[in-house]
């Protein structure tokens, strides 16, 4: 049922002339059928029901290259991992994790992104690495 999200991201990295191998397009579809953030243990544990010789090696050069072609986002402070719906290309970034249920919402709010790196520069500080992250509770934890 992800077989379309995996040709989009075979598509881009022809296009970009880069190689797509078996394993990492393997854990791509693992990603894409996760409903959330998952951690690169237990996507090794998924990818060793494919593979036995499936090794920590093995799963963080997959994860390493798909953060490097965007095709998820690394969540740090619940070191996990999330797929990323805008896919393939690079974009800001505000996270709000429900410590409840775990869900998260993804923000792509470019003012927001503008501001923190404009205040950032008016401290003299250049960022090269941004995560905003935010913990919570969801709407429906809230309100249910
Ligand atoms: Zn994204
Ligand atoms: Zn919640």
């Amino acid at each position: 049922m992800h077989r379309p999200l995996l040709e989009r991201a075979i598509d881009i990295c022809k296009h970009k002339k880069i190689r797509f191998t078996a394993t990492r397009q393997r854990v791509f579809l693992l990603m894409a059928e996760q409903k959330g953030a998952i951690s690169a243990y237990d996507l090794l544990k998924l990818l060793q029901g494919h593979d036995t010789n499936a090794k920590p090696p093995t799963i963080y050069r997959a994860l390493d290259f798909l953060l490097e072609n965007h095709f998820i986002h690394r969540i740090e402070s619940l070191n996990a991992y999330l797929m990323c719906n805008h896919f393939g290309s690079e974009h800001p970034m505000q996270l709000l994790i429900c410590d409840n249920c775990h869900k998260i919402i993804g923000l792509t709010d470019p003012v927001i992104d503008d501001a923190f790196s404009e205040r950032a520069k008016q401290s003299g500080f250049k960022i090269t690495n941004k995560v905003l992250e935010a913990h919570g509770v969801c709407y429906n934890c809230l309100y249910n």
